[in-house]
């Protein structure tokens, strides 16, 4: 755009938390919409961009600042990429200039040695290079099952235009192949195909799967590259030099010359939602870019989220089921142990004792599931009844009994392990409860002839931890595995026949929502990691409350009407996906702060409305002092989503402006997952 007069004003959005634009003069004849620029900004130099060229401002003309430079000749975004950035703002109700750092890779947010035009040569701008490249298959490609064909028919069909596929199928039936025969006619086409997945399902198996099949670059995005690896596959993406695109929940923003399909593996997965500063679902920011950007978006997973299921329901979402595993495995068989009136070694019951002796001596690999590392989650004083609890956070501390130290797993703080009680200096400590180096230790007793491997946070914290212990597995030099949910998520174990469950209990008596249907997920996935290969699997749950109808329905009918029954559940009171909410958190040193002002919000938001949004709290969070701060949150919830946000909207400005706003850290969290 060539800038004709001094009355020029750029419109800059800035990473603040504050909901608006900024003035600034422009200093070249040139400036582009979506365009980086350096400015000062209080005492600070910023990086902004540019979102509107205008030529009224509400400052008067001679206290705006120039900017210090500009910092692309051209946009960074595609049209429809910034339509979605906007979109997002709004939605989420979160700053322009925060949505703008989310889409960034981290070496554009960073401040310039030498500020000038980032002027890329226009050729590699726009040449690309693999993009009608064939792709060289170097796998041999497997024979599709009805199911397949199917699915892969059905959604071919709908190239070219926007359509959401929920593709549900357990695992092992054959998704995978599914994409790559998606992404391999995109290639042919010239397109390129964005594939999301979850934190850490990100496998090497999967990449190498990938590679195998495809003779062409893939630019992979995520949070353990260097810099400059990111900023390099984020290049590689928006240049169209890799028709492939794969990452985690913050690839939903990299820009791409040529989008054709929109893939989401594990849609049901947690970490697609971000938790911290701009909080956004990118599962749902992935529909959306699909709508603005005309191509389908295809939604895997063998445990859908309930929202997703609703959205089939009513007919937004098109369903395609995989009804069969592929190849020769068979549905592992599920049993459940009922361990009242049991007793327990460390938590395991003789009768799971035995099974495993039994796989282990038919040369299976047998999987120990329990979702809690550390020794034990509490340790107590048995003649007081003291517990050790962390100074900063209303949480017992985990006893790490290895390392000999007592751990919150909320703040991280750690403290060596008591000798004696503080309180009444007995020596009577003793750990309650179990954790995966509890079982691992009362496993090395009763398998002493064995190889046991415990996969948690503890044991995966050196870099590679992770891929040479899946290595070890795969090479059969370890007959037991232990861990949490990482075991659970993506890698294959094709040699184990027995996967053991233990201490879901908790969760069926859960105050979240949501709990169920989180152990619901977690359960099939690891009930999936068994039996992959010829070998019929079998999944064994420990638990005291073999009755309950819910459990029942999993372990009896499957996901599908367990999760119809929650939805049924869900529907009779009214929660989510029947109501949409927004979350409001606030958090001070002085706990009647966040109090005080959430009850500020409140009054309020309850001045402009018609009963239309209900008002849970404010409460104190469910733990309410972490890492040393007070915490409250306050729950609006309505059936009524454009009314909700308009409530929000309409307050949000002036609430950021009164000075009550700067007495507390607070958050927006619209769509919360986790309320707890
Ligand atoms: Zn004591
Ligand atoms: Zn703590």
């Amino acid at each position: 755009m060539n800038l004709l007069n001094n009355a020029t004003i750029l419109q800059v959005a800035i990473p603040t938390p504050l909901r608006q634009l900024f003035d600034y003069l422009p200093i070249h004849n040139d400036a582009n919409i979506g365009a980086r620029v350096l400015v000062s900004f209080g005492k600070q130099k910023k990086i902004g961009i540019i979102v509107n060229i205008s030529d009224k401002s509400d400052c008067p003309l001679h206290k705006l600042k120039p900017i210090d430079a500009l910092l692309d000749t051209a946009s960074l975004f595609p049209p429809a990429l910034l339509e979605l950035i906007h979109w997002a703002s709004r939605y989420y109700q979160s700053s322009l200039g925060e949505v703008f750092e989310a889409a960034l890779p981290k070496r554009l947010r960073q401040i310039p040695k030498n500020p000038k035009p980032n002027a890329r040569k226009k050729k590699t701008e726009t040449k690309n290079h693999n993009l009608m490249a064939v792709p060289a298959l170097q796998d041999t490609a497997p024979e599709l099952n009805t199911d397949q064909k199917y699915a892969v028919n059905t959604i071919t069909k709908q190239f070219g235009q926007f359509q959401t596929f929920l593709l549900d199928g357990v695992t092992g039936s054959g998704k995978t192949e599914v994409y790559i025969r998606l992404i391999e006619q995109m290639i042919t086409l010239g397109k390129q195909s964005l594939i999301l997945v979850p934190e850490i399902g990100l496998t090497p198996q999967l990449l190498t799967r990938f590679q195998k099949r495809f003779g062409v670059p893939i630019a992979v995005l995520h949070s353990a590259l260097t810099e400059k690896q990111r900023y390099e596959a984020w290049q590689q993406a928006k240049t169209g030099r890799a028709p492939i695109v794969i990452g985690t929940r913050s690839t939903v923003f990299v820009p791409l010359l040529s989008l054709g399909i929109i893939i989401i593996d594990e849609e049901h997965d947690a970490s697609f939602k971000q938790q911290e500063g701009f909080r956004y679902h990118a599962r749902d920011l992935a529909i959306m870019r699909g709508s603005l950007e005309h191509c389908p978006v295809v939604l895997g997973s063998a445990t859908p989220s309930l929202e997703t299921l609703h959205n089939v329901h009513i007919g937004r979402f098109q369903h395609l089921l995989l009804s069969e595993r592929a190849g020769n495995a068979a549905f592992p068989s599920l049993r459940v142990l009922d361990i009242r009136h049991k007793k327990l070694d460390e938590g395991l019951s003789q009768p799971l004792i035995e099974t495993i002796r039994e796989h282990l001596s038919n040369k299976g690999q047998v999987l120990i599931f329990l979702n809690r590392r550390g020794f034990a989650p509490v340790l107590m004083c048995f003649e007081c009844g003291w517990t050790a609890n962390c100074r900063q956070c209303d949480a017992r501390m985990t006893l790490h009994y290895q390392h000999q130290k007592l751990q919150c797993h909320h703040c991280e703080s750690t403290i060596p392990l008591y000798k004696q009680c503080p309180s009444c200096h007995h020596t009577d400590l003793k750990p309650l409860g179990i954790g995966t180096e509890r079982i691992e230790a009362a496993l090395q007793r009763h398998f002493p002839e064995h190889n046991i491997t415990r996969i948690d946070k503890d044991t995966t914290r050196k870099k590679n931890a992770m891929r040479d212990t899946i290595e070890r597995i795969h090479k059969g030099e370890t007959e037991i595995l232990l861990g949490t949910q990482m075991i659970a998520k993506g890698h294959h174990f094709p040699n184990v026949t027995l996967v053991a469950i233990l201490e879901i209990d908790q969760a069926l008596f859960s105050t979240d929502f949501r709990s169920l249907e989180k152990m619901g997920q977690l359960m099939i996935q690891v009930a999936g990691r068994a039996g992959r290969s010829t070998r019929l699997g079998h999944v064994i749950l420990q638990t005291c409350h073999p009755q309950h109808p819910l459990l029942t329905k999993l372990l009896e009918k499957g996901y599908t009407e367990f999760s119809e029954a929650l939805l049924a559940e869900r529907r009779a009171i009214c929660l989510p996906p029947y109501s949409y909410q927004i979350l409001i958190r606030a958090e001070a040193i002085k706990r009647e702060r966040a109090n005080h002002f959430l009850h500020f919000v409140k009054t309020q938001m309850t001045k402009k409305q018609n009963n239309s949004v209900k008002f849970l709290g404010p409460i104190p969070a469910p733990m309410e002092r972490r890492i040393g701060k007070y915490r409250a949150q306050l729950l609006l919830q309505s059936i009524n989503r454009p009314m909700l946000q308009k409530l929000v909207k309409t307050l949000i400005l002036e609430i950021e402006k009164n000075p009550i706003a700067n007495s507390v850290r607070w958050s927006l969290d619209v769509d919360p997952i986790d309320l707890y």
